[in-house]
Formats: C-alpha cells, sequence, structure tokens
C-alpha cells in the first residue's frame, strides 16, 4: 500500500498524490491545466453543483446559459475588468482557414457575455430584481503553477449575476449571497471565514468584493469562493438601465456570486488525511459502499443479504454501491477509505445471520447496524458521522488564526495572522511583504478568537482607523 506524503510537513505533495490515488482526475491530457473529470470526480462535482443549486435557487436565483464566446469589441467595455483579465484571456480568431471580422474571446467570467442581453432584458423596475446564474466552463490562462481543481485552465466555474435597483438593493443581494454560502459551506463541512478584500485586491470592475477564505495549514489560506459589487460600473458602459415607477430613466446596480471548482480541492484539503480523501455526505459519491464478506456454505449468504441492503438503501435515496468484487475485503476497505466514502457496512457469516451489518465511518467510529431498521439506521450513523467531521474541521479551523502585532513576527508566522492595520495600502504593504503574502482583508464574520480592541497599526504604528486584518499565504 502506498503512503502518502505528510499532510503537515508537506501539504502539496499530500494533496496531489491524494487527488491522484483517489481517481477524482485525470491530469494528463495534451493541455497543461487542463484536466479530464473522472467517473469518480464527476460524481462528487455533480452533488457540489446540486447544493449550490439548491441554495441560490431558495433565494429566487434563475439557471441561465450564455454562450462560450464573446465578442472582442462586447469584452472591451468595462476598463478596469479588461485589465485584470487582459493577460488571461484565450483569443478565437479564425473560422475554419479565414480570419473572424471580429475577434473572439473564449470566456474567463461572463460579465461581457451577459451584459449586452442584460441591457435588452431590463427595461423597467418591474424587471428588476434580475437574479441569474449559470454552471459552466470558463476559460483562463494561468501562468502560475496549475494544480487540480485550485488552480486550473478550463474552470467548472458557478457564476451569479444580478440586476438591482439601487446601491442598497445591492447590498441586499450581498447579503442574501453570503447567508447562501453559509449553508452551502455547511453542507460542504466547510469553517471559513468572509473577508472584505482590500481596495488593491478587488475583482476587476467591482466597487467591492467580499471572499471566502479558508486556512488549509500553516500560514496558508484557500480562496473558495467570492462576492461582488459593481455599483453601476458595468451598467453604465453597457447601458443597463430601467424605468422607475414615475418615469425616470436609472442605470441598474449589480452583484455577482462566483464559485469553481476549487470547493472540491478545499475539500480535499481540509477533510483529507494520512489515508487519503474524506467525503462529507452531501458531497460523496457513494454515502455507502457495502461489502459483503464470502463465506462458504453458510445460509444465509453475505452476499444475499448484502444485496437485499443495498437495493433498501437505493429505494430509501441513498447513494449505496455494492462492493460484490473479488478483491480481498482488506483490500476493499483499504481503497474505500482512499475514496472518501463516508461508511461502509460490513455483512460477514456473523452478521448475515443476525440480519446486521457493521457500520464503519471514515472517521473509524464502528457500530452494528440492525438490518430490520436499515434505512433509519443508516441515516442515524450517516448525520453522526457528518457532524463529527465538521467538528473536527471546526477545531482545526479554530487553531489555524494568531494575532500578530509585530512586522518582525509576521515573518516567522506559522498560523494565518489577525493584524491590527490602519487601512492604508502602504501598510497593507508591509504587512504582505513581511508575511511573503497577502493581506486578505478585513474579516466579515466572526474569527474564533477572542480579538479585543486594536492598539496600534502593524505597519506604521497609528492608532486612528485601526480593524483587525488577515494576512496569510494564498495557496
Ligand atoms: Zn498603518
Amino acid at each position: 500500500m502506498p503512503e502518502f506524503p505528510n499532510k503537515t510537513t508537506a501539504f502539496i505533495d499530500w494533496y496531489l498524490d491524494v487527488v491522484e490515488a483517489a481517481t477524482l482526475t485525470d491530469k494528463r491530457y495534451g493541455v497543461k491545466g487542463m484536466n479530464v473529470w473522472t467517473p469518480y470526480g464527476f460524481l462528487a462535482r455533480r452533488n457540489l453543483d446540486g447544493v449550490m443549486v439548491r441554495e441560490i435557487e431558495a433565494t429566487g436565483s434563475m439557471p441561465v446559459e450564455f454562450p462560450a464566446l464573446i465578442p472582442e469589441n462586447e469584452f472591451a467595455k468595462e476598463k478596469e475588468h479588461i485589465k485584470g483579465f487582459d493577460a488571461q484571456v484565450y483569443w478565437v480568431t479564425k473560422g475554419g482557414a479565414s480570419d473572424l471580422d471580429i475577434p473572439l474571446v473564449l470566456r474567463p467570467t461572463s460579465e461581457t457575455a451577459i451584459y449586452p442581453v442584460f441591457a435588452l432584458w431590463v427595461r423597467s423596475h418591474r424587471d428588476l430584481p434580475l437574479n441569474i446564474y449559470q454552471i459552466v466552463n470558463t476559460f483562463r490562462y494561468e501562468t502560475k503553477t496549475t494544480r487540480p481543481f485550485i488552480r486550473v485552465r478550463e474552470i467548472h466555474f458557478f457564476e451569479e449575476h444580478t440586476c438591482q435597483t439601487d446601491e442598497a438593493a445591492a447590498d441586499a443581494r450581498v447579503r442574501s449571497n453570503l447567508d447562501a454560502f453559509s449553508r452551502m459551506a455547511r453542507a460542504f463541512a466547510l469553517p471559513y471565514v468572509a473577508v472584505r478584500r482590500p481596495a488593491w485586491d478587488i475583482f476587476p470592475g467591482a466597487f467591492y468584493s467580499i471572499a471566502f477564505d479558508i486556512p488549509v495549514g500553516a500560514s496558508r489560506t484557500l480562496q473558495i469562493g467570492s462576492v461582488h459589487h459593481y455599483r453601476e460600473n458595468f451598467s453604465a458602459p453597457y447601458g443597463i438601465r430601467y424605468e422607475t415607477a414615475d418615469g425616470a430613466q436609472r442605470l441598474v446596480h449589480q452583484t455577482t456570486f462566483g464559485l469553481s471548482e476549487r470547493l472540491l480541492g478545499a475539500i480535499v484539503a481540509v477533510h483529507g488525511d494520512q489515508k487519503g480523501t474524506v467525503f462529507p455526505v452531501a458531497i460523496a459519491p457513494y454515502e455507502v459502499v457495502i461489502v459483503p464478506i464470502p463465506s462458504a456454505g453458510d445460509a444465509p449468504s453475505p452476499e444475499a443479504v448484502a444485496l437485499e441492503a443495498v437495493e433498501r438503501l437505493r429505494a430509501h435515496g441513498r447513494r449505496a454501491h455494492l462492493d460484490g468484487g473479488s478483491e480481498r475485503p482488506g483490500a476493499k476497505y483499504y481503497r474505500w477509505e482512499l475514496q472518501g466514502v463516508p461508511v461502509r457496512l460490513e455483512i460477514g457469516r456473523r452478521e448475515a445471520a443476525s440480519r446486521t451489518a457493521t457500520a464503519v465511518d471514515r472517521l473509524g467510529k464502528k457500530q452494528p447496524v440492525v438490518l430490520d431498521t436499515l434505512e433509519r439506521d443508516v441515516d442515524r450513523v450517516l448525520m453522526e458521522y457528518d457532524e463529527a467531521l465538521y467538528a473536527r474541521a471546526l477545531a482545526a479551523y479554530r487553531d489555524a488564526f494568531r494575532v500578530v502585532t509585530t512586522l518582525d513576527d509576521l515573518k516567522s508566522v506559522t498560523h494565518v495572522a489577525i493584524v491590527p492595520w490602519c487601512g492604508s495600502e502602504e501598510c497593507g504593504h508591509r504587512v504582505e511583504t513581511a508575511i511573503d503574502g497577502g493581506l486578505l482583508g478585513t474579516p466579515e464574520s466572526a474569527l474564533p478568537l477572542d480579538l479585543g480592541t486594536p492598539v496600534s497599526c502593524i505597519g506604521c504604528g497609528s492608532v486612528t482607523g485601526l480593524r483587525w486584518a488577515l494576512a496569510g499565504r494564498p495557496l
């Protein structure tokens, strides 16, 4: 059995090996950073998407799908946005042997695809709010080292785009997105902090950006999603106007909410261990795997009981899988642990005779379940497992932050740092230099530390304008 690199001391090596061994993706495709979704990874992704769809539609957002190609003239309308993405876009310049009249951009994100059409859809205050989302692939010519799910060139992307009557309504939409994300993150069992990005690190074209960060060991962080308020920055160049109730013409205020396959990387990174991946129930391709342990000449046979169990669990709506292959049971246990299956049911001769099964969850908890009440018993075992998984992630999250008050201490910090900051860009960059990473911004959600009141800025010693800010080394 291969051993994985140590997650704590060699995190990236561990991550790459686990993703590969668990067959979540195949990175041997002929374009670097464009990976193949394997069946097992695809199933996990579909579950991830299912949670996003459920939560965003509960807030009144409707699904759409826009084309992948954007005409150059539309792409070029918002200048900050272009500046931010120009170096990252793939161009389509030919149709067959002929040069295209207007070159086309392969969407790096879809503002410039969607907003010319929003200008046609939005006419009156009665058309607002307009809340739509799509889950599509986007393309970015990434020049940094690519990593499966975390930094790729073809991205499985969730993006919500909305039009609101005014700035306050757009603020409210941002809040609604933050709430929706907190419900998604609970399904993923991921503790996170919502952080208002500093002015020099907002999304290109945004008025403000709030991102979701998770600690992933030492001082490293991973951004797993973001919400943006655009004010009128896009509606002005794209002419997205509406008529108010008293006949005035006004520009809409816009918001977006972006998530991606990076969430799958985050789930691997946060929950995985030295045995491989660990899936929360909502995302697990298989929630339960049933392993019969063959033994000759007995009735009822473990195989027959296992078959009954898988059929009943499926009828109950569970993603259950029967592993009736000829491998040794030990090899099967090893493989399903590597693949992060929340619960396996072992059924041997003793269990079959007493119509029971031994449930072993991915965190190692073992308990008997009774076949006659199998559905209810498995529901309970899975729920307990999910609670334990979240508790474990929360304990690690709580220990991930440290308050740091001098630049010197920041240089050697081994946690995500919480620093007193005056809010100036200059001091922000001092922090970034000292930690050799980023000033992530100011927390919008509670941190698991008793912070008290900041005393003086870590960069300049100023006592005015003080707030706590997060600093770390983004993956
Ligand atoms: Zn300062």
